[in-house]
């Protein structure tokens, strides 16, 4: 049943609060997107009344917090549209997944002298994880640049694999560019010269309908907290092929089938990837908000709204001589802005529009290589959530102004 912005917005308790008596405008959802009621409470529920550590005991309450959490598992799969369960590995978020990834697929497949491929529009968890495995392995870190306009040169990357390519690992959508990545694409020239695909979705998997089998990557990493879950949850989809292949991460409880002096076994997938206790009282809440995320998609009213949004501060910001506006490639644009005003600390601003109720992002926003090649110390970033009015948005907009009249 569709439900009207006001419905939704009245799920997330934060929205409505003040800040220094203004009422909160809150753009910073590329960092965390606020929590809905649904998924405060189930957190709640489970961590009061079914609280037991889960896949050990034969007890009542062990049995219920295993199945709520192998629940999840389940309805992840289906979201992403993975072809089984045993590919969706729990972990406590995107940074977790990729570094699993590089390490264990690094162990397996990387050797002195190959190459990893990332993008200069990359986030550091998306870049230190396979400097990381390049200094361990004596492997070389390649980088494909982004354009003007910050797409990215795809039609660099089949000259930038080479023999030596083990594996491409790209976002999905840029944390500060706001651009969707052409993946699909990205993924058939890689997969033409044999080499995989790791996906950060971080941000893709909050603002696209995600089907990795469509996609065709072979790992897709994600936070749930960004997608109105509970912090320390995240997920790493990987084909089965991979993760069969792969060593273990981490030993510990959980993860093994036998354990002997003489040597250790290992459990099958999922488990081999999830050693000790699981955030298994949070987990769980990735099924409520994947629920809202699904209806705030399907819903008219809301996606007429996010569309409004786009228009207009796109045309706001890109329409202004004082703000030099970063990834403006129009099609490919979500409602994230990241931006700098000549003449003004982006940090200044970010202040004054504090004491005015707005909550934006200021700084490098963990993606130093790109603030390099874009030539910045740091920006400003509006990032819209399908909760957020256009209202809001020309409120943020006229609020802006008058802060840069302030300073410059
Ligand atoms: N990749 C991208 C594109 C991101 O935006 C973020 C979070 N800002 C991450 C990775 C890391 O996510 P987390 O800190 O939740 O692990």
């Amino acid at each position: 049943m569709a439900m009207s912005l006001t419905e939704i917005r009245s799920q997330f308790p934060a929205l409505s609060r003040t800040v220094y008596g203004k009422p909160l405008v809150y753009l910073d959802n590329a960092a965390t997107a606020q929590r809905p009621q649904a998924v405060a409470s189930l957190w709640q529920r489970l961590s009061l009344e079914e609280n037991a550590n889960i896949h050990r005991a034969v007890h009542h309450l062990a049995a219920l917090a295993t199945d709520a959490y192998e629940q999840a598992r389940d309805a992840v799969k289906e979201f992403l549209n993975a072809s089984s369960r045993e590919e969706i590995v729990f972990t406590s978020g995107a940074t977790a997944a990729i570094n699993l990834v590089a390490f264990s697929f690094g162990e397996a497949f990387v050797h002195e002298g190959d190459e990893i491929i990332v993008t200069t529009a990359d986030h550091h968890s998306n870049i230190v994880p396979w400097q990381l495995l390049c200094e361990r392995k004596k492997a070389v870190l390649k980088v494909l640049d982004i354009r003007e306009n910050g797409v990215l040169a795809v039609e660099s990357l089949e000259k930038l694999i080479s023999q030596r390519t083990r594996i491409v690992a790209i976002s999905h959508i840029s944390n500060v560019l706001g651009l969707v990545n052409p993946v699909q694409e990205m993924v058939r020239i890689s997969h033409k010269m044999g080499v995989p695909v790791l996906v950060d979705g971080a941000q893709g998997v909050v603002h696209e309908p995600v089907d990795v089998q469509a996609l065709d990557c072979d790992f897709y990493a994600f936070s749930g907290h960004k997608l109105y879950a509970a912090t320390g949850t995240g997920v790493l989809y990987g084909k089965k092929k991979w993760l069969d292949a792969m060593p273990p991460y981490m030993g510990g409880g959980e993860m093994i089938a036998t354990v002997r002096f003489s040597g250790t076994t290992y459990a099958p997938l999922p488990e081999k990837f999830e050693a000790g206790t699981q955030n298994f009282n949070a987990m769980p809440t990735l099924v409520p908000a994947m629920e809202l995320v699904k209806a705030m998609r399907a819903d008219a009213e809301v996606q007429k709204e996010q569309e409004a949004i786009l228009d207009y501060v796109y045309e706001k910001l890109t329409g202004d001589d004082r703000v030099v506006l970063y990834g403006t490639e129009r099609a490919a644009k979500i409602p994230l802005f990241s931006f700098g005003v000549k003449g003004a600390h982006h940090e200044d601003l970010a202040l004054i529009l504090d004491k005015m109720g707005i909550a934006l992002r200021s700084g490098q926003m963990c993606a130093e290589p790109l603030m390099d090649r874009l030539g910045v110390t740091g920006l400003l970033r509006a990032s819209f959530a399908p909760y957020n009015t256009l209202q809001e948005a020309e409120y943020f907009i006229k609020s802006l102004d008058k802060a840069i009249n302030m300073l410059v």
